[in-house]
């Protein structure tokens, strides 16, 4: 039997029922929270983190998978507090989330020292509890495949390899970093089905996208309501295209949500938020928009009911469990 390790435990993959594969409840700077915790207020967030688990419970989902791993502020025991009171399954990675940024402690030790920090958290447990990493996280940026991004690559690679354990890779299309990224893991062994390009969604060229899904990688449609990178319209447009193209298999839908004021997200003061939310930067966004607006349209365009479920429901599975 195929399973999967959520804060609460291991389950059979056949129990993660609906799934968004990218969203946030918590998400902040670890070092400022820890040298200067007056700046959060711990009570608030865990109330929004509660509001946004019941608002996608009432949609019918029973897992949210958290790509929130070092430098987002991963923090073990408030995200199985979340699960532990309202009854969602909510998944957790290892890994490190920089666009090329690294500690000393990491900038001088290799590619697979690193690895075996991963390791850990999938084998032993994260952060000193029994709670198991899913998945691996990585992420390359504007600045591209730098000496460190390419690092954290390889140590991801080489953990999933040791492990089974999957890859999420952070991409970003508009600086082409995709390619790159999937090279990496490739050379280094990893198994297609095993890798995520989180964020293809942002880009309306197919060309791009058709050049990772020949590889045989999964690709996140996952920022909807982010409009600053690429309004609702053209990612369904989009979607439905590769619908069309057969590549319903290899598509996840989710929002990459934030609870953008009050909460995680810290890297803007909230007036810089609700400028960018007035100038319309994700006027819909929720950890709900998908099921409120993105799914209707998609079924009006022709997407089929089968065609949702193995996006929402099959997909997760497969990409987690390998089942
Ligand atoms: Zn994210």
């Amino acid at each position: 039997m195929q399973t999967v390790q959520t804060v609460t435990g291991e389950i059979p993959a056949e129990e993660l029922g609906l799934t968004l594969i990218h969203e946030h409840f918590f998400s902040s700077d670890e070092a400022v929270s820890t040298q200067w915790p007056h700046v959060r207020d711990r009570e608030q967030e865990h109330r929004l983190a509660i509001e946004s688990a019941e608002a996608v419970k009432a949609h019918g989902v029973k897992t949210v998978v958290e790509p929130t791993a070092m430098l987002l502020g991963r923090d073990v025991q408030a995200s199985r507090q979340l699960a532990e009171e309202t009854g969602l399954q909510i998944i957790l990675c290892t890994g490190i989330y920089t666009y090329d940024y690294l500690p000393q402690f990491l900038l001088n030790r290799d590619a697979d020292f690193i690895a075996s920090l991963f390791v850990h958290d999938i084998e032993e447990g994260i952060q000193k509890t029994d709670v198991k990493a899913a998945f691996i996280k990585c992420a390359a940026d504007e600045p591209g495949m730098t000496a460190n991004i390419e690092k954290i690559h390889r140590a991801a690679a080489r953990a999933s390899l040791a492990t089974g354990a999957p890859i999420m890779a952070h991409t970003r299309p508009a600086s082409g970093t995709g390619p790159l990224q999937v090279e990496i893991f490739l050379e280094e062994g990893v198994s297609p089905d095993k890798i995520q390009m989180a964020h293809t969604g942002d880009t309306d060229d197919l060309d791009y996208i058709e050049g990772l899904l020949d590889k045989g990688v999964y690709i996140g449609m996952d920022r909807y309501g982010l409009d600053l990178f690429l309004p609702t319209s053209q990612r369904n447009a989009t979607v439905i295209e590769l619908l069309n193209r057969g590549y319903g298999e290899r598509m996840f839908l989710s929002q990459d949500f934030d609870i953008p004021i009050g909460n995680g997200l810290d890297w803007y003061p909230p007036e810089v938020i609700e400028q960018l939310m007035a100038a319309g930067a994700a006027t819909n966004w929720s950890m709900t928009f998908v099921f409120e607006e993105v799914l209707p349209a998609l079924r009006e365009a022709g997407m089929t009911d089968a065609q949702r479920d193995t996006m929402l429901i099959e997909n997760p599975k497969r990409w987690l469990s390998g089942a």
